[in-house]
C-alpha cells in the first residue's frame, strides 16, 4: 500500500471536501454559511427589541432571495414571524406563490403557522437552527411539514448552527427578565 503523504494535494491523508456532505447533513456548508446570515437577521430583530428569530430564502436559481427577522411589536401584527415576512418577499422576488426550488433558513424551529405558510408555498426544503419547544410544529409538537395528510411535504434539516441559534434567544430572554426585575 502507497503511504500517504499530507502534502501531495492530489492524495490528501483525508477527504476535507465539505460538499461531500448530503444536504440532509446539518454540517452542509451550504446550510450553516445560509444559517449565518439568518442569525444576522436575528441579532437585527434584537436590535430592534423584537424577539430574534431571523429567515433567510435561497433560490437554487437565483440566491438570497428574502432575507426577513420578525417584526411583531413593530408591525403590531401577530402573523409578522420572520418566516411570513421572507415568504411574502421570495413570492413578491419570484412573481409566484409556489417557492419551488428554495431552501427556507430559520434560526428558530417553525410554529404552526409557519410551518403552515411552508406546506402552501410549496417550499421543498426547510433548515431550522434550534428546536422549540413550546411551539414547534416541523419536529416538535407538530410534523406539518412532513404530514402525509396535506398536499406537499417539505424535507426538514434541523440542529444547523443550533447553539447559536438557541444562545440569542435565552440572552434576549435573560436580559428582559433582567431589566424586568430593576
Ligand atoms: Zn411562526
Amino acid at each position: 500500500m502507497r503511504a500517504l503523504n499530507v502534502n501531495d494535494a492530489k492524495q490528501p491523508m483525508f477527504d476535507l471536501s465539505p460538499f461531500d456532505l448530503p444536504m440532509t447533513d446539518p454540517r452542509h456548508p451550504f446550510h450553516v454559511e445560509h444559517m449565518a446570515m439568518a442569525l444576522d437577521e436575528a441579532r437585527a430583530a434584537q436590535d430592534e427589541d423584537e424577539v430574534p428569530i431571523g429567515c433567510i430564502i435561497v433560490s437554487l436559481e437565483r440566491g438570497v432571495i428574502a432575507s426577513a427577522h420578525n417584526q411583531r411589536e413593530m408591525l403590531k401584527d401577530p402573523t409578522a414571524h420572520a418566516e411570513m415576512v421572507a415568504i411574502t418577499q421570495a413570492a413578491a422576488a419570484l412573481q409566484s406563490w409556489r417557492l419551488e426550488n428554495c431552501v427556507l433558513y430559520v434560526t428558530l424551529e417553525p410554529c404552526p403557522m409557519c410551518a403552515g405558510a411552508v406546506v402552501l408555498a410549496r417550499l421543498p426544503m426547510v433548515v431550522y437552527g434550534a428546536a422549540d419547544s413550546k411551539a414547534g410544529a416541523c419536529d416538535t409538537l407538530y410534523r406539518i411539514t412532513s404530514d402525509p395528510r396535506l398536499n406537499h411535504r417539505a424535507k426538514v434539516v434541523a440542529g444547523v448552527r443550533a447553539d447559536e441559534c438557541a444562545a440569542i434567544l435565552s440572552e434576549f430572554f435573560a436580559e428582559k427578565r433582567r431589566l424586568g426585575k430593576k
